[in-house]
């Protein structure tokens, strides 16, 4: 029977696989009549993923935004038709300010201050520009800081705290995303001499400055540096929080022709603790949600259901995907594994 995959993610967020290798896979599983890309923040991967898959496999456009609601940061998912995540003019702005911040927060919290000067010194190095950027006030106990979070992860993993920072190892890796902290590729970066790389990270950085001081830069620019980024360093632009609002993203996503979908609801609330499902959706739907996630990997069998009944009571749209990432070591989904997600009613929507 057909199926569908409507939560994907790849290296244009923090999925593994690139557009070109999610479109072989996707066209690769048997029964896979249509795929969205939902990646964290950005659009900007949909249309090189439908070029790949070309006439085999439908491609819904997609992003999930991270939001804010009753203090917990819930994903909503936003489906425009074809050529329409491109177009998401207030759903891009969102989503910018959205990762800029919490990018900035967590250089801010990771980088000391001899990789900000070796980053200055590289930049010009590499970009030949003049690109001095005053970074003395925002780093001045920056690397306390940092010297303190790596002491407790080596203190976790039960070794003595090493300084300088040894290049990070997979369990140290893991013990710091356990406790919510990024190893950034800056740090990386700093570690592997890649002048490149820190050049490119510097730049972006300097744009997060700017941001939050209030004079964010032009579009283009904006959109150089992240693609830069992205395609050199595979710098990710996403936010573990946010300071959008629900209502806001939701709204977003309608004014610029999209349909919002509340993602993952289940261990959403889990997580935050803040609601039951069933006291939940109904106070979801009326912000205005379009629709639920049904099916998802660690939705129990129970909660998809639920989540079905409600939506067929109130005229919703009902979705579903693996959420896959790409990562062994991130399980939440597979491509094309878990339960089969139907061919639904959006895909007739926005299908093209
Ligand atoms: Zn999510
Ligand atoms: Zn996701």
């Amino acid at each position: 029977m057909a199926h569908i995959d409507l939560h994907l993610h790849s290296t244009f967020s923090d999925g593994r696989d690139g557009v070109e290798r999610l479109a072989e896979r996707a066209c690769a599983e048997e029964g896979l009549a249509a795929i969205a890309l939902t990646d964290h923040d950005t659009g900007e991967g949909v249309d090189a993923l439908r070029a790949a898959a070309g006439a085999r496999l439908k491609v819904l456009d997609g992003i999930e935004i991270s939001a804010e609601w009753r203090g917990a940061v819930m994903h909503l998912l936003g489906y425009f038709p074809p050529g329409g995540a491109a177009r998401a003019e207030r759903v891009r702005a969102l989503c910018w300010d959205n990762a800029i911040t919490h990018r900035l927060e967590s250089v801010l919290r990771w980088a000391p201050a001899a990789v900000v000067e070796r980053m200055q010194r590289r930049r010009r190095e590499f970009l030949g520009e003049d690109a001095a950027f005053d970074t003395a006030a925002i780093v001045a106990d920056v690397e306390e800081s940092y010297r303190r979070s790596v002491a407790e992860v080596e203190r976790a993993l039960g070794r003595p705290p090493r300084w300088p920072v040894p290049p990070g190892g997979r369990l140290w890796r893991e013990a710091m995303e356990r406790r919510g902290l990024v190893p950034l590729p800056v740090l990386e970066a700093f570690v592997a001499r890649d002048g490149r790389k820190a050049a490119l990270i510097a730049a972006f950085w300097e744009d997060a400055v700017a941001a939050a001081k209030g004079r964010p830069p032009a579009a283009e620019e904006r959109a150089r540096i992240a693609r830069a980024a992205r395609e050199d360093c595979g710098f990710v632009l996403y936010a573990e929080r946010s300071s959008i609002t629900l209502a806001g993203a939701v709204r977003a996503v309608q004014e610029d022709g999209g349909v919002a979908i509340l993602a993952h609801l289940s261990p959403t609330l889990r997580a935050a603790g803040i609601a039951s499902l069933d006291d939940a959706l109904p106070e979801l739907a009326s912000l205005g949600v379009q629709g639920f996630e049904a099916w998802y990997p660690l939705h129990g069998e129970d909660e998809t259901e639920r989540i079905l009944r409600f939506c067929a009571a109130r005229g919703l749209l009902a979705t579903g995907g693996t959420d896959h990432h790409g990562k062994k070591e991130q399980r939440i989904g597979d491509l094309g594994g878990g339960r089969r997600v139907p061919v639904l009613p959006i895909v007739e929507l926005l299908g093209g």
